[in-house]
């Protein structure tokens, strides 16, 4: 990446909505993990002008990404990663699971527990399974070799 970071913004073309580069280290989309292209500020902001009512709230991506930080936290991320051998770079399988996990926060079978404030307290912050079984399995399901 040669783009001057102070004149450019980074795109995903996926999430259809623009990052400051320092959102997005390694160029990564913060959301989905995909590569992000630099494109100038002007561009980002009529692209975003375009896109805004497709992107998500911001809201929900920080809920997102919070999601994300408790799951990887401590290098369980790159532990997960060196086990399962997805043959994914590594930001689209941390994007990956974040989505399964967010998929078991919604059916029930995982948990984010967050405290009721913010708290200096890492463990406050943690992830629960009802069902660990289910998490394996969905996991396996999703970086076996037949997919
Ligand atoms: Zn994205």
């Amino acid at each position: 990446m040669t783009a001057n970071p102070t004149k450019t913004y980074l795109w995903c073309t996926k999430c259809r909505r623009s990052f400051r580069h320092e959102d997005a280290p390694n160029n990564a989309c913060p959301v989905c993990g995909d590569e992000l292209h630099a494109i100038g500020k002007w561009s980002a902001l009529a692209r975003g002008i375009m896109a805004q009512e497709l992107a998500p709230p911001e809201i929900k991506t920080k809920h997102r990404q919070i999601i994300r930080m408790i799951w990887t936290r401590n290098g369980m991320g790159e532990q997960y990663y060196r086990v399962l051998l997805p043959g994914i770079p590594y930001n689209r399988f941390e994007a990956q699971v974040t989505d399964l996990l967010c998929r078991g926060a919604d059916e029930g079978w995982a948990r984010f527990v967050i405290p009721a404030a913010p708290s200096d307290d890492e463990s406050s912050y943690r992830l629960e399974f009802d069902d660990e079984d289910r998490f394996i399995a969905e996991l396996t399901a999703l970086f076996s070799p037949a997919n």
